[in-house]
């Protein structure tokens, strides 16, 4: 029977079901006890229209801006000056430090006017707690408003030298970009009472373990790292979407997608509402984690809500996989050569396609935005990958070929990093039936590939953008192999 059609598409509409979508911007005239983009985005048109490195006069009269705002929403405002760097604490009045923290940095890049990194933390706080206080400041709740970030973490360093030990959450806000969906993409204090309130949050922002593998490899840091290191529990949110105008001029509140901030500020709200009361003065963080927990599970946001599945069970089923593979033979090694050369042909290729997007805009690798639309050149990697693939399955041999490679590398991960490998586990059993003659079986997990598959691709190449070409395009050629396998051979083909 052939079941390469059914496959694929089970796994472009696990991908379609699955593909992260943005809320509408809510108004300026929304209800108060919500969040409003429309309110948040105000904040950001008139402290993130010009560039605001520490120490410059812009910087000062934006943070002065924020004080002014933060005391007119009732809280008692702690300006904390060390050296050159200002940080502001804003608590209710009586407050003692426990509790919820909403940290967002003050400075911006000087090459950018920095409306996403970070005026959109900056709006979103103001904004959250003006949702929070319609009845005075809410107790429990805090600001934090760091100095220095673009500097090297300065400003929340300093906080923490001084700040006296409490039990505290931090939700922090960043961007990487400018537009696409919120993405939750670390978090300090893993234990269940974390996924409870993430559960009670409402918070439908990009949520999955693999992301902190992804993100411990790359060399950004925000705040959180600081305040984690320093046994602060909580929440690091970033937009990764438009990431060529990162850290540019092009970051400007028109380029800021209200949408994004919507989702980013309905997580926040719904987050420092879920927390508020279990945490700070009579709170208390519970570290307490059942036995199946004890490494921490993998997560993922499948449908709507997060997905929590226990590392033992990823690991397993990754394998299992292994079982099911059809035993070596010669051919298993010409299939492994496929994989090679294919993988090298890819490479290859790839480089080509970034030598000549460098020969067409010379100043890319130096300033991403120089491109003028980089979506055409995702699609180039994307295919090339794909094409690697295919020329791969032609020179595999029948039963062997360039899925079987994909198989043992998802069960090595699922042993050593199932909180990242539960990416791959359902592709390697896809490949794995299929190999063994049960095509139809191989259905359901393609469509859970490509549920799991569908929020990785969309994230990941505005993320990395143009600049890693190479790397988006190997990454359906290491991710995707089992769409392209080549069945068993047939019965008659098997009998001895
Ligand atoms: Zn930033």
């Amino acid at each position: 029977m052939r079941t390469g059609l059914p496959i694929l598409l089970a796994a472009c509409l696990g991908a379609a079901l699955n593909w992260p979508r943005l809320p509408d911007a809510a108004a300026l005239d929304a209800p108060t006890e919500r969040f409003s983009a429309a309110r948040a985005l105000k904040h950001v048109a008139t402290w993130a229209n010009a560039p605001r490195p520490t120490g410059s006069q812009r910087h000062a009269e934006v943070v002065n801006a924020i004080e002014t705002e933060l005391v007119r929403l009732g809280f008692e405002v702690d300006r904390q000056q060390t050296g050159r760097l200002t940080n502001l604490a804003a608590s209710a009045p009586g407050d003692g430090p426990g509790g919820v923290w909403l940290v967002a940095h003050s400075d911006s890049v000087a090459e950018g006017p920095g409306a996403a990194d970070d005026g959109l933390g900056l709006g979103v706080i103001v904004e959250t707690l003006r949702a929070l206080s319609a009845d005075g400041p809410r107790h429990g709740v805090h600001a934090l408003i760091t100095d220095g970030e673009e500097a090297g973490l300065l400003g929340a360093a300093a906080f923490v030298a001084t700040a006296p030990p409490a039990a505290r959450v931090a939700i922090n806000i960043e961007a990487r970009g400018t537009e696409g969906p919120a993405y939750m993409f670390q978090t300090a204090g893993d234990s269940p009472q974390m996924l409870q309130a993430w559960g009670r949050s409402g918070c439908d922002a990009q949520a999955t373990s693999l992301a902190r593998t992804v993100y411990d490899q790359l060399p950004n840091d925000t705040d959180f790292t600081v305040l984690r290191a320093a046994g602060w529990w909580g929440y690091d949110f970033a937009l990764l979407g438009g990431a060529w105008r990162y850290h540019t001029p092009e970051d400007t509140p028109a380029n800021l997608d209200p949408r994004s901030v919507q989702q980013v500020g309905d997580c926040v709200l719904g987050l420092a509402t879920a927390w508020v009361g279990r945490v700070g003065e009579g709170g208390e963080l519970c570290t307490w984690r059942p036995p199946w927990y004890a490494i921490p599970p993998a997560y993922a946001q499948v449908l709507g809500g997060t997905r929590v599945v226990p590392a033992w069970v990823i690991s397993l089923f990754g394998a299992a996989a292994l079982f099911v593979l059809p035993r070596p033979d010669r051919r298993a090694l010409r299939g492994a050569a496929a994989f090679f050369g294919a993988g090298l042909t890819v490479a290859v290729a790839s480089g080509l396609l970034m030598a000549a997007a460098v020969f067409l805009w010379p100043g890319f690798m130096v300033r991403t935005a120089e491109i003028p639309e980089p979506r055409p050149l995702y699609f180039a990697a994307f295919f090339l990958g794909l094409g690697g693939l295919w020329l791969g399955r032609r020179r595999s041999a029948g039963g062997w070929g360039i899925d079987a490679p994909a198989i043992l590398l998802a069960a090595l991960a699922a042993v050593f990093s199932p909180v990242a490998a539960y990416i791959l586990v359902p592709g390697a059993w896809t490949a794995a039936l299929r190999l063994r003659g049960w095509g139809a079986a191989a259905v359901l997990p393609a469509f859970v590939a490509g549920l799991l598959l569908g929020p990785l691709y969309s994230a990941i190449y505005p993320a990395l953008t143009t600049r890693m070409l190479p790397v988006l395009a190997m990454l359906p050629f290491f991710t995707l192999g089992w769409l392209f396998t080549k069945p068993a051979a047939k019965p008659a083909d098997t009998q001895e």
